[in-house]
């Protein structure tokens, strides 16, 4: 059995395609999602990988699944807090509830997913942190005020848990994906999504298997001295 990895959100879209990679890979995948079980039988039914239901925006769910995930399988090597959301609306409509809950998700919910994960990475003198970001979070985006501030708040945990984590053999990256091909864009409407892939200037949207191919490299043990940093996947949409 190799390294236990848990991915948040890891049942659908991207966090799918970055549990099927890793369990490529040869770890052992544990994959969190939030309450489609639909969505969730049919991904184990695929990939035989195990699933495990909580939301990321929960602190005791999230530690209680985490121990969970532990007793399962062994002790999380590697984990990459993938869930998220959007609540999209211009600021001038956006409410308090569109804003909490976003900041709940995207960016509580990293604090909470890794918060009871990091003291067995620190005795265990080894561990692999990846926040999947968003070029929204790199560039801000209209109608995204709370989508924006919590990916460019997930760039900041990442930076801080780098210098953290750095003499305990943890390393913490993000990658920063641009419009990638999974159920969240492909619901905007098709004139909106033509508009969005004339701004990339590769013509075309990302592959969820693009960004999960991003992560296996972080995670890996090529990747030891990579940390603190943020990968962008956008077809050249946005350069930093
Ligand atoms: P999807 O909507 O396709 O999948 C979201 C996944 O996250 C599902 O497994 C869902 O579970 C889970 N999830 C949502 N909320 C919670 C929660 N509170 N607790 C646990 N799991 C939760 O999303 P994408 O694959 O498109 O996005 C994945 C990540 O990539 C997100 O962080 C997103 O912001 C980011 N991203 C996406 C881009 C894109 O173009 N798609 C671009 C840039 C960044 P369930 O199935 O139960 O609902």
């Amino acid at each position: 059995m190799g390294r236990v990895a848990l991915v948040t959100g890891g049942t659908r879209g991207i966090g799918a395609a970055i549990s099927v990679a890793l369990k490529d890979a040869g770890y052992t995948v544990a994959a969190n999602y939030a309450g489609n079980d639909a969505a969730a039988q049919k991904f184990t039914e695929q990939t035989g990988i195990k699933t495990y239901k909580w939301s990321v925006a929960d602190y005791e769910a999230s530690k209680a699944g985490a121990a969970q995930v532990e007793a399962d399988l062994g002790p999380i090597e590697v984990v990459i807090a993938n869930a998220g959301i959007t609540r999209d609306a211009p600021f001038h409509k956006m409410t308090p509830q569109q804003w909490q809950e976003v900041i709940d998700t995207n960016l509580t919910g990293v604090f909470n997913t890794v918060h009871p994960i990091w003291p067995g990475m620190r005795e265990r003198k080894f561990g692999r942190v990846v926040v999947i970001s968003s070029v929204n979070g790199q560039k801000g985006q209209f109608a995204q005020v709370n989508y924006a501030a919590t990916k460019a708040g997930d760039l900041g945990i990442i930076k801080s848990l780098a210098q953290e984590g750095a003499r305990f053999g943890i390393t913490a990256n993000a990658v920063c994906p641009g419009y990638i091909a999974t159920e969240m864009v492909m619901a905007v409407p098709e004139k909106v999504r033509e508009s969005i892939i004339a701004q990339i200037p590769a013509g075309r949207l990302g592959e969820p298997e693009e960004i999960a191919r991003c992560v296996a490299f972080l995670v890996s043990d090529d990747a030891g001295f990579i940390s603190g940093s943020t990968v962008s996947a956008n077809g050249g949409q946005f350069v930093v």
